[in-house]
């Protein structure tokens, strides 16, 4: 391989760096689709240099200060889709309010990495290996997709749509997520890695005891994460907790299809998501 290779190099583009949101969509909407936005770039500019992705323009939104916010409102916490990695484990509300967020957060690529990458990108590229996505159902949460033409709301499960392909048109960006009711809630996220730092499984999960709310997201298994509530998992508040744990561990070994691939057989995913389960529920109800 040489330098003039592709990989050292970038193709051709036009580069915008707009001062707020509206102009950003309004160059999404004038490129007709062969607009690409940049948030933190980890992903998009590596793909740009293998020539995945060859986009006729690049809209760098990493600096706009409307979506770097993480605020609560009489909707719940609200964070700006260009905030990052390294953001949300500082923050004193994620931390306190969004916790499978916060450790979720502390997985995405290294320390370095984490300085650039942002929750939009991260749940944007549609990869079962990132955390974010996970984290974000578990806690029910819900995006704002805006285009220049419209605004409107979808829950996090509906992002995905398969590997790598989600629900959101070419004219169209993340610019809002919204956590609902996080007054109480205590929550945790695991995640268990092979020999080359890659993920088997995750498990995000968010408990409201006041509200009896139980919420668990598996990732990393197949095309989009796997969502259980207290009820499809027959949780007994009044029950015994060892029970409970066992015929959620039950159903959720039985719900799962999992997927095989280089990194891990389809059995073995299903027994790791198991036992992560397993684990961090007896941690969630240990510290509830
Ligand atoms: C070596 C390495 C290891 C990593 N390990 C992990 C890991 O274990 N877990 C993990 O979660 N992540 C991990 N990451 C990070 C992850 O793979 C992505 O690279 C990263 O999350 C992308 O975020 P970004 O902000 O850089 O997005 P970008 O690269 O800027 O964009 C990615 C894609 O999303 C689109 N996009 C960006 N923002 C928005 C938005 N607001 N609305 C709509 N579309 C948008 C872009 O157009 C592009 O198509 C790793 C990265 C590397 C390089």
């Amino acid at each position: 391989m040489s330098f003039t290779t592709p990989y050292f190099t970038l193709p051709k583009f036009t580069y915008y760096k707009p001062d707020n949101v509206s102009e950003a969509l309004s160059l999404l909407k004038q490129h007709n689709g062969k607009a690409r936005v940049l948030a933190g770039g980890v992903m998009l500019v590596n793909m740009m240099k293998e020539r995945m992705a060859l986009p006729e323009a690049v809209i760098d939104i990493k600096g706009i200060g409307e979506l770097k916010g993480i605020d609560i409102t009489d909707k719940g916490v609200e964070i700006g889709s260009a905030v990052t990695a390294s953001e949300l484990q500082k923050s004193e509300i994620i931390k306190k309010r969004c916790q499978p967020l916060a450790k979720a957060a502390s997985y995405m690529g290294d320390k370095i990495l984490q300085n650039s990458v942002t929750i939009g990108g991260n749940i944007s590229i549609g990869m079962p290996s990132t955390d974010g996505l996970p984290a974000l159902m578990s806690m029910d949460a819900s995006l704002e997709v805006r285009s220049a033409d419209n605004v409107r709301t979808i829950p996090s499960s509906d992002l995905v749509v398969n590997i790598g392909r989600t629900v959101l048109r070419a004219d169209e960006m993340i610019t809002k997520i919204v956590v609902p009711h996080t007054e109480g809630v205590t929550g945790t996220y695991a995640k268990f890695l092979n020999a080359s730092e890659v993920a088997i499984s995750t498990a995000a999960l968010s408990l409201s005891l006041t509200q009896k709310k139980l919420r668990i997201a598996v990732g990393a298994i197949s095309a989009k994460p796997y969502y259980f509530d207290q009820s499809l998992l027959g949780w007994k508040w009044d029950g015994h907790l060892e029970e409970n744990i066992k015929t959620s561990v039950e159903i959720i070994g039985s719900s799962v299809k999992p997927m095989s691939d280089a990194v891990a057989g389809s059995e073995y995913r299903r027994e790791v998501s198991k036992i992560l389960v397993a684990r961090a529920l007896k941690d969630l109800f240990g510290g509830a």
